[in-house]
């Protein structure tokens, strides 16, 4: 055996030995929230799409009016002949939407942040996230060569003296956490961020991948309280919630401008295809009209975590921590056969010993799908040792 292969092979023993190995399951998604693996359909307690605006007649619609005017690809980058002219009407009802003079699109979340960080924040420079926050802000704070500074999770006074310890020495500050964690589903205290940031001259990023559709009135975790907090950057996706694909940021134009600029993630890399431009701005603006259908995603996961007995449910995300990888697969396997799809997360996705059961929870979700689902986990969790 070739000695590429031989390392392969060891890695992944390695791997499947502490029961952290990965596949990739061929999986349909079907209208509500189905998805259907080796022939059976399962009720999805495991998607993303929020608000079920993926299998929306209207985006659907959307997207293939888009194909029938312009073809299925970009066709280049949007500094050359990708910018299609459906970006501007996407990035102004971003914009809108969260409340800012302008917004920016890039191919998706991972490649916003990878590109928005590195813009902004230099080898001279600090940045101070949440210890939870997702492996792309990570990824742009490495790429950034700044120093970086984890703070205990949601944890303000930690955060405050972090900022004390190490501000003073760095031009520029960045702040980063997540509007809502997308592993545990709690929020992040956005407003006392936000007083901090300001206090230490630091610039607070939100990432509102799972906030956007669900909280604050669909508006993201910048909305959440009585009078909108002052965030000057809001990054997120266009995947979850809005259904389609491609991440933004929300900030004033000038910075906007500059990141225009500059970021290599939007440069490098090819425009979204105009389907995807076309499918996110029908989701965004029913996002924006559509009140009820907004409120739902977290009106599900509270009736979820009130029929377990869990406290209430602060996302559309809902974690059942297990803590052994072992016993999240085979609790993840037992809702299986009970006709539920919901994924056992483990390491390194979540730190050592926090192995859990994830569900999120979708506007498409009937009552009766999550009594049904609460039913199954009082059978099996038992057996399992669950937890919330
Ligand atoms: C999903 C996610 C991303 C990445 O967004 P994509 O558009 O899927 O690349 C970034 N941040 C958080 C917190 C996420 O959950």
């Amino acid at each position: 055996m070739d000695t590429l292969t031989r390392f392969a092979e060891k890695k992944l023993t390695a791997i499947a030995k502490r029961n952290l190995r990965r596949a990739l399951h061929p999986t349909e998604r079907l209208p509500p929230i189905v998805a259907e693996r080796d022939g059976r359909k399962l009720i999805s307690f495991a998607c993303n799409d929020y608000l079920g605006l993926s299998q929306h007649a209207r985006v659907k619609q959307a997207a293939v009016q888009a194909i029938g005017r312009y073809g299925a690809g970009a066709g280049a980058s949007r500094l050359v002949t990708g910018n299609n002219p459906l970006y501007g009407e996407l990035e102004a009802t971003l914009a809108r939407i969260k409340g800012t003079e302008a917004a920016l699109v890039f191919g998706s979340g991972y490649l916003a942040n990878i590109g928005i960080i590195p813009t902004l924040i230099g080898k001279r420079d600090l940045i101070v996230g949440d210890e939870l926050m997702h492996a792309c802000m990570h990824a742009g704070a490495r790429l950034s060569g700044a120093k970086t500074v984890l703070f205990d999770h949601n944890d303000v006074a930690d955060c405050r003296a972090r900022l004390a310890a190490h501000r003073a020495a760095h031009p520029k500050c960045l702040v980063m956490t997540e509007g809502v964690f997308s592993m545990d589903g709690d929020r992040a205290p956005v407003k006392a961020l936000a007083r901090l940031a300001e206090e230490f001259d630091a610039w607070l990023m939100t990432d509102d991948a799972h906030a956007l559709g669900v909280i604050g009135g669909g508006r993201g975790s910048a909305f959440a309280e009585d009078e909108k907090i002052d965030v000057p950057l809001q990054m997120g996706t266009l995947s979850k919630a809005a259904g389609a694909y491609g991440g933004y940021l929300c900030a004033s134009a000038p910075v906007i401008d500059f990141i225009a600029n500059r970021a290599r993630s939007l440069f490098y890399s090819t425009a979204l295809p105009p389907a995807v431009l076309a499918s996110a701005t029908e989701a965004l603006k029913m996002i924006e009209e559509d009140r009820d259908l907004v409120a739902r995603p977290l009106a599900k996961a509270r009736l979820f975590t009130e029929r377990m007995g869990l406290i209430a449910a602060q996302s559309a995300i809902v974690p059942m921590i297990v803590g052994d990888p072992q016993k999240a697969l085979i609790a993840a396997g037992a809702l299986e056969d009970e006709g539920f799809l919901v994924i056992a997360i483990r390491p390194p996705t979540v730190p050592e010993g926090t192995s859990r059961l994830r569900f999120t929870f979708s506007a498409a979700h009937t009552d009766g799908d999550i009594e049904r689902l609460a039913g199954a986990l009082g059978r099996i969790g038992p057996r399992i040792g669950l937890r919330g």
